[in-house]
């Protein structure tokens, strides 16, 4: 049995939007180039805080946290949508091109809302409307994946290392990474690294993957501009021949730097 605390669920809403933007590409991971719409989930159970990004809440408050801190801190609550199912895949048709495009649920973490029946709802329109689901997750909750249609997501499992400032405990939830591998085979780990935390980012991603199944295992350099990500991807680069993991870019990054909605 898992006793990890469970992370706060937001039951009392619909669904929090913090975004939905695309047509664009899938910038990084193992369908990267592919064209897709992008719908991203306000709130997550990670601050991630060593990842570094500074920014200003709304009241002028300095801060840090990850590239996406405006769908995690709740300072900017009230650019959130509190909206059902069917009212997201209404925006999302205004989006979409003719021919099945790529949905990408992402955060936050959406994995806050799986139990909650309008996120699986939503899940199972577009998958059962033959478009390829892609959940971007830290995989850090309990889920239960019970339903035919959960077999044809695609988790982007972005476990996240101590760099990111959260305990080992909360972060890595080796069951939950095992279950969605054995429903989910074509499902992966992607790591964020940079380059002064090479050899304990071997040391974790070793420890983590010697107790799970074998996956693909990409790794990414941090940064939040190109020229973080310059600075950091030759030595992931390397570290990636070294072990056999993939080396994965940030192609939106490369192309438009921190700009959101792209
Ligand atoms: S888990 Fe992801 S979205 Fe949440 S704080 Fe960490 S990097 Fe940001």
């Amino acid at each position: 049995m898992n006793l990890q605390k469970r992370p706060k669920v937001p039951v009392t809403c619909m669904l929090n939007i913090n975004e939905i933007f695309g047509p664009t590409i899938q910038g990084e991971g193992k369908l990267v180039g592919t064209p897709s719409i992008f719908i991203r989930f306000a709130n997550c159970n990670f601050k991630c805080q060593g990842f570094n990004v500074e920014y200003e809440t709304p009241s002028g408050i300095k801060k840090v946290s990850c590239d996406s801190y405006y769908a995690v801190d709740k300072s900017f609550k009230n650019e959130w949508l509190n909206i059902n199912y069917k009212q997201i895949i209404n925006e999302v048709s205004k989006l979409m091109p003719d021919y099945k495009i790529d949905i990408v649920i992402t955060g936050g973490e959406p994995l806050l809302y799986w139990k909650h029946e309008e996120f699986q709802d939503l899940l199972k329109y577009y998958i059962l409307n033959g478009h390829k689901v892609t959940i971007e997750t830290n995989a850090s909750i309990d889920i239960e994946l019970d339903k035919d249609y959960h077999k044809n997501i695609l988790f982007s499992m972005s476990v996240k290392l101590s760099n990111s400032l959260e305990t080992l405990k909360k972060r890595v939830n080796i069951n939950t990474i095992t279950n969605i591998l054995k429903n989910n085979s074509e499902s992966y780990l992607k790591f964020v690294i940079n380059e002064d935390f090479i050899e304990k980012a071997e040391e974790e991603i070793e420890d983590i993957i010697k107790k799970i199944p074998i996956c693909c295992v990409y790794i990414m350099p941090l940064g939040n501009t190109n020229k973080e990500i310059n600075t950091n991807c030759e030595s992931i680069i390397n570290l990636a021949i070294k072990n056999g993991y993939k080396y994965c870019d940030r192609l939106h990054i490369r192309v438009w730097d921190s700009k959101r909605g792209v």
